[in-house]
């Protein structure tokens, strides 16, 4: 049953299949379902699934289990691991009677993209890797940027369901360049909160108003995603919910250094960021903020960027 239709006119109120309805899956599914489609899902949490069996999608108990309803299947899962295991593993949607084409929009990475290409392919289903940019606030919104890879004519295929989650760039046939530009770009918001944190932590200590200070950095060259959103709205208030995990951070920037070392790219910056990652993570735990990197330097320089001692400790 390899075989089904084109997405065009009828199809497009086919059922889709959906693994992973976290944090960025969750309502990027959600948005499939306002579009008008039927939705198949699978997670490991129940709890995840809750809010979108509520709308109307049907839950199932494992990843075959949705490659047998949908011949379309998109994932937003934590790691390469996982990803490999839904997409080749025993129960995973390889072995789905219906499955023609795998989207897989998780940051997991050029080796496993191609891996999973080159397995899936096998077994007549094209595989995409469509990692995204934008956060929960980008995936609610349908504001992501989405990085796709992959064939072609699949990619045209499913143009107008990852159309309904953002904007969308098409990077090449081969598998891996979309994860090859999302890493590129992890590597550089990553460096941005731990640089910036370096940077308040230097203002805060000499005297400065952080909020003050963050205007001026907002007005002047150095200017990024931490000064612009994630300080102002996570790190000076005290919140640290940005909504992205320092654990799956750290997995990116991993990733990202791993695909430089075996392209001959060195990364003496990168390599930094990771360890202050590692650190994060050793010291809040891996479900902790990305944003809490803040308070890594914030113990190294004996301050507190924002909230009531914000300067003169
Ligand atoms: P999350 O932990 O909130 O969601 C992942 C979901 O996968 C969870 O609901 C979990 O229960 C489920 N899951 C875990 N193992 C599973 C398995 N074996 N089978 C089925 N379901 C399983 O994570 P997230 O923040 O939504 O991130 C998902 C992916 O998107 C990651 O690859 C992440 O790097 C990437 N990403 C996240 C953000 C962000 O801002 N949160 C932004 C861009 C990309």
């Amino acid at each position: 049953m390899g075989g089904g239709h084109r997405l065009d006119g009828e199809a497009m109120t086919a059922t889709i299949g959906f693994l992973g309805v976290g944090r960025m899956g969750g309502p990027m599914a959600g948005r499939l379902l306002d579009a008008g489609h039927r939705l198949v899902i699978h997670d490991v949490s129940e709890a995840a699934m809750a809010a979108l069996q509520a709308r109307g999608a049907t839950p199932a108990a494992s990843p075959v289990e949705v490659a047998d309803a949908a011949s379309i299947v998109f994932a937003s899962l934590p790691t390469p691991a996982i990803v490999r295991e839904a997409a080749l593993g025993e129960r995973g949607i390889g072995r789905g009677a219906a499955l023609r084409l795998f989207v897989d929009l998780s940051t997991s990475g050029p080796a496993a993209a191609a891996a999973i290409a080159e397995g899936l392919g096998e077994r007549g289903v094209s595989a995409l890797d469509a990692p995204v940019s934008g956060g929960v606030a980008g995936a609610a919104k349908g504001t992501l940027a989405v990085m796709v890879s992959g064939p072609r004519t699949a990619y045209e295929e499913v143009e107008p369901l990852l159309a309904v989650l953002g904007r969308l760039f098409f990077l090449g046939e081969k598998p891996g360049l979309g994860q090859t530009v999302k890493l590129a770009n992890n590597l550089l918001s990553a460096t941005a909160i731990a640089i910036t944190s370096e940077a308040m932590a230097m203002g805060v200590k000499a005297g400065v108003d952080p909020s003050v200070m963050l205007d001026v950095l907002n007005a002047s060259s150095g200017r990024n995603t931490a000064t612009a959103d994630k300080f102002p709205r996570c790190v000076v208030p005290r919140r640290f919910d940005f909504g992205f995990a320092a654990g799956l951070q750290f997995k990116d920037v991993r990733l990202c250094l791993d695909e430089a070392e075996a392209l001959g790219v060195p990364m003496v910056v990168g390599a930094a960021v990771r360890q202050i990652l590692s650190i994060t993570c050793n010291r809040f735990g891996p479900d902790s903020d990305c944003t809490e990197i803040a308070k890594v330097i914030e113990s190294w320089a004996n301050c507190q960027i924002g909230g009531e001692s914000s300067h003169e400790q």
